[in-house]
């Protein structure tokens, strides 16, 4: 018998491995619906008719002022996620994009979006 049963030391942690790869790609996707319906709604409002009211417009523009950010955060975030995602599908999710050693799965538990190892990351700061 070949390769000897003895050579897959592993076996049970990469099918633990899996599971919380699945966990992590669902989590990315349900945020990724979660933003997308935000950055409908910041658009809707953003783009909604303006009072005749110059008092009631100064409002306005300062409420645009704070979806806008509101916007633009979510619209880094969901590039993030998409990155991942693509990540993910291409099997790279889980190899440092810098030394190309693995990442540590608690590591992307933690941070879904990075690409980088622990040593990378820190050596980046
Ligand atoms: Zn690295």
């Amino acid at each position: 018998m070949w390769p000897p049963p003895s050579v897959f030391p592993n076996r049970m942690k990469s099918t633990m491995s899996e599971t919380t790869l699945k966990g992590i790609e669902n989590y990315l996707r349900q945020r990724k619906e979660q933003l997308i319906t935000r950055l409908e709604k910041v658009q809707q409002d953003v783009t909604a008719e303006h009072s005749a009211d110059w008092v009631e417009q100064a409002q306005e523009r300062q409420n645009d002022e704070v979806m806008d950010a509101i916007g633009n955060e979510s619209r880094v975030e969901l590039s993030r996620i998409n990155q991942a995602l693509e990540r993910l599908e291409r099997g790279e999710y889980t190899t440092c994009s810098q030394c190309g050693e693995t990442i540590n799965l608690q590591r992307l538990e933690a941070v879904p979006y990075t690409d980088l190892c622990i040593q990378c990351a820190s050596a980046a700061d």
